[in-house]
């Protein structure tokens, strides 16, 4: 069963076919069609995006060369603490759609304002639908160094 982390749940929304390279975008779309139309399950840190990624070393993010697997961590809890799911369960995407409208704003304000990925998420029309304004709070992970 594909297995994806916390803060996928969210990012993923906002995939336009951008990522590190090639293997990895090819690989995000391909698991990206296959949650959206079966039942995963949310894991504890990397998962099947994670897999295809070149900064993943020892099952571990080393994003810029940086020990950032806490980060991320922190990034997978603040997700599923705002969409209130848990590790372990088995969800299907349709639970994501439902609840992304409630929790976008808290999101994107924790978890977006310094993630080099602002600028191609924020020029999504689903970005655009869920909210105008720009981040207000500072904390984004996944930063440039
Ligand atoms: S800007 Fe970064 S943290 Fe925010 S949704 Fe996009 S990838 Fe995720």
């Amino acid at each position: 069963m594909l297995k994806l982390r916390g803060h996928h749940l969210l990012c993923l929304n906002f995939f336009k076919g951008e990522g590190y390279n090639r293997n990895f975008v090819d690989n995000l779309r391909k698991v990206l069609e296959k949650a959206k139309r079966k039942e995963f399950y949310i894991a504890i840190g990397s998962d099947d995006i994670c897999i295809a990624c070149s900064h993943l070393k020892d099952n571990k993010c080393n994003f810029n060369n940086m020990q950032n697997e806490e980060k991320i961590k922190g990034l997978d809890t603040l997700a599923l603490n705002l969409l209130n799911f848990k590790a372990g369960e088995r969800i299907m995407w349709s639970y994501i759609d439902s609840k992304l409208p409630d929790v976008f704003t808290d999101w994107r304000d924790e978890a977006c304002s310094e993630c080099q990925w602002l600028e191609t998420c924020s020029s999504t029309e689903l970005w655009r639908k869920l909210g105008q304004s720009p981040p207000v709070k500072t904390g984004g992970l996944f930063r440039e160094e």
